[in-house]
């Protein structure tokens, strides 16, 4: 999908309450080992905050934070789903679920992994990435 025209895709939680509409330029995504991805089952999505728009639910939506509480881990109140958040590593990007955007499904993007469990290693190594391809 590289090089292609960007997708505008929507997604949310589980009820309905959460609904957003994200724009994809690139099919990558990340899975991430760390101690609450493993157990969510996220798949990240990085996308620029220019490129999500929230179509309703910001009143549905609850945050749990955790260890440096950098990353707001936003969920429905309603349905417990984690449809997207503010992640630790990009805290000016949001990171959306893979798995809760509509129409696509996680074999459908490149997969790279990120070494949650070594975060504070990983993330140099993340950011050097992002920078070359800048
Ligand atoms: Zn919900």
């Amino acid at each position: 999908m590289d090089g292609a025209s960007p997708e505008v895709l929507e997604g949310g939680c589980h009820c309905g309450a959460v609904r957003y509409r994200a724009t994809v330029r690139s099919r990558e995504a990340v899975e991430c080992n760390c101690s609450i991805c493993t157990k969510k089952g996220f798949v990240h999505l990085l996308v620029a905050e220019e490129d999500f728009e929230l179509l309703r639910g910001a009143d549905a939506l609850t945050t749990y934070t955790f260890g440096t509480h950098t990353a707001k881990h936003h969920f429905c109140r309603h349905c417990g789903i984690h449809s997207y958040y503010r992640p630790r590593s990009h805290p000016e990007r949001i990171d959306v679920n893979v798995r809760c955007l509509e129409g696509v499904e996680p074999s459908d993007f490149r997969l790279s992994t990120f070494d949650g469990q070594n975060w504070e290693g990983s993330v140099e190594e993340l950011r050097a990435r992002d920078r070359t391809r800048q």
